[in-house]
């Protein structure tokens, strides 16, 4: 069967190659799944695999299958994979799996502490954009079938998911915790999904981002109901006078020295959520005094977030349904840009090199069975 694949340290490789079709079996103790792969969207990550500045190919292999953006349609099923899980079902499979760390074998792997980490379609472990997959149903998340066109974007929601039931977990230390106003700054896929979910959990959210509004970013804030300021018009922390004090920052703008102005932002008992992986090496110049004295005369936390685990994947799901009943057609639209086909490879790697203005960029690899 085809697949999309790139050579690990070789920039703009991304070429289609054969390998044999996967079987249920092949996954041990009747667990496995077998998946039609129907849509894979793209990322910042995948622009950096396909760049060479990431990603390596599984041991002893010389490619890497890519694509970790899943949406598929189960095919067939192991004897002992649970009734949750049936032929015909739409479902999305995680992306991290389990090395040696004591949170891996609590199937926490999102939060190892190993050095090495192994993600399908980004490191070590062959990706989506494929005809099938094969895996085992500890890592599969069924969903309804209301969510056929949008299911695509559950695991970008799950990067905002997993942050936000980090930072929930956290203020239980607060024991009467009610927070209400949140700021997410970043205005791409993932921002444009915090804002989502956090207006879901019925906060008053502003995004705060580069570009001007309006635009269309900034008029899809704005259909949420939150406010769109831009860092042309306002500081973080004019933003914060005019809509703070925020109880929740979420910071998604992949540009670090925007965590430190939200740290000084942030309001009294909040937490900061950061998002953004920043390859670069940049340095910034920060308020050190005010920022260490607000947080420790505000009781304020500050955390880190990446990949996501299951439990975060089935609140995703949750919030994409209640999505669509409350903001009918928003997910919809972050579809920018479709590609047709896994033949169509050289489009997809023209616009992960060039395309900025993309919400997201998906490969429709297949119609539904
Ligand atoms: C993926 C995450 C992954 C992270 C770091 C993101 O693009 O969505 O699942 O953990 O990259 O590799
Ligand atoms: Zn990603």
């Amino acid at each position: 069967m085809k697949t999309i694949a790139i050579y690990p340290g070789k920039p703009h490789s991304m070429h289609l190659e054969e390998i044999p079709m996967p079987k249920v079996t092949d996954i041990p103790h009747g667990r496995g799944v077998l998946v039609k792969v129907l849509r894979v969207g793209v990322d910042g990550t995948d622009k950096e695999i396909n760049a060479a500045e990431y990603g390596n190919a599984p041991e002893g292999e010389t490619f890497l299958i890519t694509g970790h953006e899943n949406f598929g349609q189960v095919v067939e099923v192991g004897p002992n994979v649970p009734d949750t899980i049936k032929p015909g079902n739409y479902v999305v499979a995680t992306v991290r799996r389990p090395g040696y760390s004591i949170y891996d074998q609590i199937g926490l792997q999102d939060m190892t502490t190993d050095d090495v980490y192994y993600e399908r379609g980004i490191n070590l472990r062959h990706g989506y954009l494929s005809e099938y997959y094969v895996e085992d149903a500890a890592y599969i998340v069924p969903l309804p079938g209301i969510l056929r066109e949008v299911g695509v974007l559950l695991e970008p929601l799950t990067i905002a998911e997993k942050g936000l039931n980090q930072a929930y977990e956290i203020q239980r230390r607060l024991k009467v915790w009610q927070p209400r106003r949140a700021a997410v700054i970043g205005a791409g896929t993932v921002g444009l999904l915090a804002t989502l979910a956090m207006r879901l959990h019925g906060l008053e959210v502003t995004c705060y981002s580069r570009r001007l509004p309006p635009y269309r970013n900034s008029d899809l804030i704005t259909e949420l109901g939150a406010h769109y300021i831009s860092s042309k018009q306002a500081t973080l922390t004019e933003a914060s006078t005019m809509h703070g004090p925020f109880d929740i920052i979420f910071e998604a703008s992949g540009f670090s020295p925007l965590a430190f102005q939200a740290a000084e932002a942030l309001g009294k008992n909040g937490v900061l959520v950061l998002s953004s992986v920043t390859g670069g090496e940049k340095t910034a110049e920060v308020n050190a005094d005010k920022i260490n004295q607000g947080f420790v005369l505000g009781n304020k936390v500050m955390v880190g977030t990446v990949n996501a685990s299951l439990a975060d994947f089935v609140s995703g799901v949750n919030d994409q349904v209640k999505a669509e009943a409350v903001y009918p057609g928003w997910l919809n639209k972050l579809l920018t840009t479709r590609i047709d086909g896994l033949e169509s490879f050289a489009e997809l790697q023209r616009h992960l090199i060039e395309d900025k203005e993309a919400i997201k960029v998906y490969v429709e690899v297949a119609q539904g069975m």
